[in-house]
């Protein structure tokens, strides 16, 4: 399965690697500026990782909230993404709303614009746990650049190392996720289908009828809507 890359790649990407590494401390020389990062939180002015384009969730992210017990909060933030075009892949995200300072742009249905903070900040998904590091299997990556936190806090070797830890397990979860949610996706719609039809089936002729013209009304409006709007 193609792995999605992030639209914002950084183009010192190999610099990229050994500022990550601990290790390069003794091959690259003590000048070379290592990566660091700290999230300013409620101080950040710009909150590129809750207005990211794609916030994805894995498997492992609902597993954790399970045995956290936060889930049920969590649940009605998230939405399948289904794939429109070629190259598109099937995603669970975290859905997203317009900001009201500024509707041209939407942030993460999590994302308390009042008090400029995410709502789970603590369970977070563990793609904005990775944020704006990325690791892409072979090299690791700023997914954006523009974060003020990049730069920040302290570097040390635990830094260092828990940064690409964090990463690489992103990267692993990412992948199973990828993987496994087509199967699961299309047990789950199935299983959907065959609920609905037991439905169907116990409904006299009546209620049958009642809902066709339901339906047909349904589809006659949705057809005038969509001639609307393309005139
Ligand atoms: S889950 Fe929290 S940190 Fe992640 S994008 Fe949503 S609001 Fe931001």
């Amino acid at each position: 399965m193609s792995e999605e890359q992030p639209k914002d790649v950084d183009t010192d990407e190999q610099d990229l690697n050994h500022q990550t590494d601990e290790r390069a401390e003794k091959t690259e020389g003590k000048e070379r500026k290592k990566y660091s990062f700290n999230c300013l939180e409620k101080e950040c002015d710009n909150r590129v990782c809750c207005t990211r384009p794609i916030i994805n969730v894995t498997f492992d992210d609902i597993s954790r909230w399970t045995t956290q017990k936060v889930l049920p909060h969590i649940f009605h933030a998230l939405t399948f993404h289904v794939p429109e075009k070629d190259g598109d892949q099937l995603r669970i995200e975290m859905a997203k709303q317009p900001l009201k300072k500024d509707s041209e742009k939407s942030a993460c249905i999590l994302y308390n614009e009042e008090n400029n903070a995410c709502r789970i900040r603590y369970s977070r998904p563990i793609s904005c746990r990775t944020f704006p590091l990325q690791y892409t299997g072979s090299k690791f990556i700023l997914s954006d650049k523009t974060c003020p936190g990049i730069g920040k806090g302290e570097v040390t070797k635990e830094s260092l190392k828990e940064a690409r830890n964090i990463a690489e397990q992103e990267f692993k979860e990412r992948i199973n996720t990828q993987t496994a949610l087509p199967g699961v996706y299309s047990v789950f719609t199935t299983h959907m289908l065959t609920q609905s039809m037991r439905a169907m089936e116990g409904l006299s002729e009546e209620d049958k009828k009642r809902l066709q013209e339901i339906l047909s009304k349904g589809k006659g409006q949705h057809e005038k809507t969509d001639k609307e709007s393309s005139e």
